[in-house]
């Protein structure tokens, strides 16, 4: 005879909106084992000291060289893909750029809070998770300090295809990545213009083309915790989301961040960590910049990014992604285990020209494969530069050559494309 696993106690209960607008609402239980804090447990000193001292950069800035280099190692259908990405969504990252300019289109209803009628007009446009908090210039990227206008943030995620996230790693899964973009940035705008003619202004961050880290801000916003991924983990569809703000001016009421038990459910899960094809993702929690995360490394995820259709393999295999939080989180309560996990349904996926890849197997590269261009464009530009010079006596055009690249890209600001 089975024996029977005693319920776990329950902590407290998160009450959150339906996934959809007119959807019920829905209720999470948190085990007594899982709670921690609201949001994240931070060092706000901390914090502080990171921004002033080392302030955060867009890494359309800081990782330029690699950015630049993806497009060298993509295949030809992804290239494609992407180009054509590129000319739908670049005209709404150029639009979002001078909302802030836009004068409102009516006159305020003095007095009134527009929490709810904001709220609801995102619901109806298609938003599922919509939260209000301050603008906090400590998560700005430098380059973008002095473009936010407003103090008031709307954050805002739309989940992407559920079935075709579930290819992961596949062009079919980035249609639905960028797709979710497109979409996005065209309601991002809609949503701005509704402010406006509620008498107020309203300035779009474009989910590509972000203003700073987007996620601490979300998560103070009551909208998710912080995924061992690196991922905001919102309750309805994990980190299958795409995410956007907008700045206003309009008197709002803030949310308060939540606990919703993941930060301490992500270091019993580790599904993320275990099935990642680059190991880039770390077990332990560490304090980086005045917050406790598991921090990914960058250098071990971006190779299998670049060449294995965005990768993604720990959004895909997150089972708050593939089930919701409120039926992990019961399941856990229940049975004192992280729903899927262990099965081929959650953690299994296929690496193309390596194959199929279940529970407890990954693929292998090999050193050669994570050997990618590091930092800014002239950084690295100048480390190739510096190592031709240490192996041999350049002749003068390669030197000629050297300068004339260089005033090229800090002509073009060491930028490349948009955020991905
Ligand atoms: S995208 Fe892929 S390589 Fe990067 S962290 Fe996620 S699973 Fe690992
Ligand atoms: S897979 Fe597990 S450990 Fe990773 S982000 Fe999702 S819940 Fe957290």
């Amino acid at each position: 005879m089975l024996k029977e696993v005693p319920k776990k106690r329950v902590s407290h209960v998160v009450k959150r909106p339906g996934r959809l607008h007119g959807l019920p609402d829905v209720e999470i239980p948190v085990a007594d084992d899982l709670a921690t804090v609201p949001g994240i447990p931070k060092r706000d000193e901390d914090v502080s000291f990171y921004s002033r001292v080392y302030p955060v950069e867009s890494q359309n800035i800081e990782k330029a060289a690699d950015r630049e280099w993806v497009w060298s190692v993509y295949t030809e259908e992804v290239l494609k893909y992407r180009e054509r990405h590129d000319e739908i969504n670049q005209p709404l990252v150029d639009a979002s750029l001078l909302t802030g300019d836009i004068a409102p289109t009516a006159a305020p209803e003095v007095g009134k809070d527009m929490t709810a009628d904001i709220h609801l007009k995102a619901r109806e446009l298609g938003f599922g998770e919509v939260g209000f908090t301050k603008f906090d210039h400590k998560y700005a990227y430098a380059s973008k300090k002095r473009w936010v206008k407003y103090e008031h943030t709307i954050c805002l995620a739309l989940e992407q295809d559920y079935y075709q996230t579930q290819t992961i790693p596949s062009l079919e899964a980035e249609f639905a990545h960028f797709g979710t973009y497109e979409i996005e940035g065209a309601l991002a705008l809609d949503l701005a213009d509704y402010i406006r003619s509620l008498g107020y202004h309203a300035q779009v961050h474009s989910p590509n083309d972000n203003s700073g880290v987007y996620i601490p801000m979300f998560v103070a916003a009551g909208l998710g915790q912080l995924g061992a991924n690196g991922q905001l983990l919102s309750p309805h569809f994990g980190s299958r989301a795409r995410l956007a703000m907008i700045t206003t001016d309009a008197p709002v009421t803030y949310d308060e961040p939540i606990d919703y038990g993941l930060h301490n459910f992500c270091q019993i899960c580790q599904v993320c960590v275990n099935r990642c094809p680059g190991r880039a993702l770390v077990k332990e929690k560490v304090w980086w910049r005045g917050a406790e995360k598991n921090k990914l490394i960058y250098e071990r995820c971006r190779p299998v990014m670049a060449r294995y259709d965005g990768c993604g393999v720990c959004m895909k295999v997150c089972p708050i992604q593939k089930y919701g939080a409120p039926s992990v989180m019961q399941h856990y309560v229940d049975t004192g285990e992280v729903l899927g996990k262990g099965t081929h349904n959650l953690e299994g996926y296929e690496i193309p020209e390596k194959g199929y890849f279940g529970p407890g197997s990954l693929p292998q590269f090999n050193r050669q494969f994570f050997e990618i261009p590091h930092g800014r464009r002239e950084e690295w530009l100048f480390e190739e530069f510096k190592e031709k010079i240490e192996n041999e006596m350049l002749p003068t055009e390669e030197i000629m050559d050297f300068a004339v690249e260089l005033k090229k890209i800090l002509d073009e600001g060491g930028t490349t494309r948009g955020d991905e």
